[in-house]
């Protein structure tokens, strides 16, 4: 089965071709393609619904045009259309749903909405070491931070998530007051590598707290109050704010995930989200694990922050199960709001 899906529930245009396999293995990516809006939102600061819908709208049939040319596959071969239908900024979903239904009636093929956070933590499914029911998982994005118990697709139990910020925002609200521009995760982290960790003494807020909750509000605060403190000096501290900042955010995820593993009792962890891309949080959390003979999984680095691949994969894995099923139905809605822990589960 030919799965096409598409992403668009944010400021990435993303589309991908899967192909279900039917020994039960990991379903085969055939092609993906992106287009990140990032240069458009820039000027802004960050994203700006409207545009990035608009955007979505022009991109995703030409990057359908050339996942199909990739793949050497036509329109007629494909089965399945995906799409994310939540959660994500409204417009931008109904973008890539409308145009999903549309080529599903044309092609008179059956439709399925996908659920975003599904489809970063499935992620992993796809690199070159995939891992295996249960595992902790870390999902760590621009709009999420959850520890979650994971048995197969669709067994979600949250084990704590964050009550304010996500760890992505963290990154990207602590880069944008020391002035290094949107998204500023990267940047701080690629500005941190020449930076003293032990420079500043920044909170680690809930480390101690007892439960696999994350706060990262306070943390940010922090920053702003060393920043302002640094006032024409900043720029001279500005990659040891950095370092110090990056610090903090991953010793919390590395001991919450630590804490996350000893509650479960799991000997494996995945790291899905933007924030997985961090080569700190990865050389702590696989440091960490390698003493504890506990194995880490994430995605490719390509394949952390959105993408259509692994919303073409959350449905093929759905399919691949037997237990969930495509329908030729149109008229479709999208969940801008969707916790991940309403979505059914596919039965083992
Ligand atoms: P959600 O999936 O929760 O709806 P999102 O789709 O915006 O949110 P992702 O695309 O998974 O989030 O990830 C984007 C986030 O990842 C941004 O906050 C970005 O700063 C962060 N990020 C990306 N690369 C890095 C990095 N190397 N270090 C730290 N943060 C990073
Ligand atoms: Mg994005
Ligand atoms: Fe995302």
């Amino acid at each position: 089965m030919l799965v096409l899906g598409i992403e668009s529930s944010c400021d990435e245009t993303g589309v991908a071709l899967v192909q279900t396999r039917p020994d039960g293995a990991t379903p085969a990516l055939r092609a993906h393609a992106l287009h990140t809006q990032i240069a458009m939102h820039q000027a802004y600061g960050g994203v700006v619904p409207e545009l990035a819908s608009r955007d979505h709208i022009r991109r995703v049939l030409p990057l359908t045009e050339t996942v199909l040319a990739d793949a050497g596959a036509a329109l007629a071969d494909i089965d399945v259309v995906a799409y994310t239908r939540g959660p994500g900024l409204a417009g931008a979903l109904l973008v890539g749903a409308g145009i999903a239904c549309a080529l599903g009636a044309a092609l008179d093929v059956p439709v399925l909405g996908v659920h975003h956070l599904e489809g970063h933590l499935l992620s992993p499914f796809l690199s070159a070491d995939p891992p295996q029911f249960p595992f902790v998982a870390l999902l760590v994005s621009g709009g999420h931070t959850q520890l979650m118990r994971v048995d197969g697709v669709g067994r979600y139990e949250l084990l704590g998530e964050t009550i304010d910020d996500a760890a992505g925002e963290a990154f990207d609200k602590s880069a944008k007051l020391m002035g290094l521009g949107y998204p500023g995760g990267p940047a701080l982290s690629r500005l941190a590598e020449q930076g003293d960790a032990q420079a500043f003494k920044l909170p680690r807020p809930l480390l101690h707290s007892g439960d696999l909750d994350f706060s990262f509000a306070g943390l940010k605060t922090a920053v702003l109050t060393q920043a302002k403190k640094l006032g024409d000096g900043l720029d001279a501290r500005r990659a040891d704010l950095a370092a110090s900042t990056q610090a903090a955010i991953v010793e919390v995820l590395v001991k919450k995930t630590l804490a996350a593993l000893q509650r479960t009792g799991l000997q494996r962890v995945v790291v899905a989200g933007g924030v997985g891309a961090n080569r700190l949080l990865r050389a702590q959390l696989d440091a960490a694990c390698a003493a504890r003979r506990v194995r880490v999984h994430y995605p490719e680095m390509h394949l952390c922050t959105d993408n259509g691949a692994m919303i073409a994969l959350a449905a093929a894995m759905r399919l691949q199960s037997g237990r969930q099923q495509a329908v030729r139905d149109y008229g479709f809605g999208v969940l801008p709001r969707w916790p991940l822990a309403e979505l059914e589960a596919v039965p083992a």
